[in-house]
């Protein structure tokens, strides 16, 4: 799954539509059923932690999805499913460079996702 998916980013960079894997979400739609079970049983039984997932394929945003948004940079078929690329909304966090809709002031002007924001506040106490 991650080949495909960043086969499709490739894509976008190559179309230079992205600069940085970092600037896409992930969406994931599914068809192989016992793909589907595992993302499903991960997700409510597994690490809550769905960081895994963008760390693990390096973007802002993954997530699994029923239905496809509007407006994405490009859509994948494979024999996985579908996978959808968008361009990652929000702002960029200064330390981690992942984009999230959600970002904290920091030290010195800086923007921060809540991640690290809660790792810099930890640093400090
Ligand atoms: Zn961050």
């Amino acid at each position: 799954m991650r080949v495909e998916i960043n086969k499709a980013i490739e894509g976008c960079r190559n179309k230079q539509i992205i600069g940085a894997a970092l600037e896409t979400e992930v969406n994931y739609l599914p068809e192989d059923k016992a793909l589907k079970d595992s993302l499903t049983w991960l997700k409510e039984f597994g690490n809550q932690d769905v960081d895994l997932f963008r760390d693990w394929l390096i973007v802002s945003n993954f997530q699994v999805v029923s239905d496809l948004a509007e407006n994405s940079l490009i859509i994948d078929n494979n024999a996985l499913g579908k996978i959808q690329i968008n361009k990652a909304q929000g702002q960029k966090c200064d330390r981690c460079w992942h984009y999230q809709k959600e970002t904290f002031n920091g030290v010195q002007n800086t923007k921060l996702c809540k991640r690290c924001s809660n790792i810099i506040n930890f640093e400090f106490i």
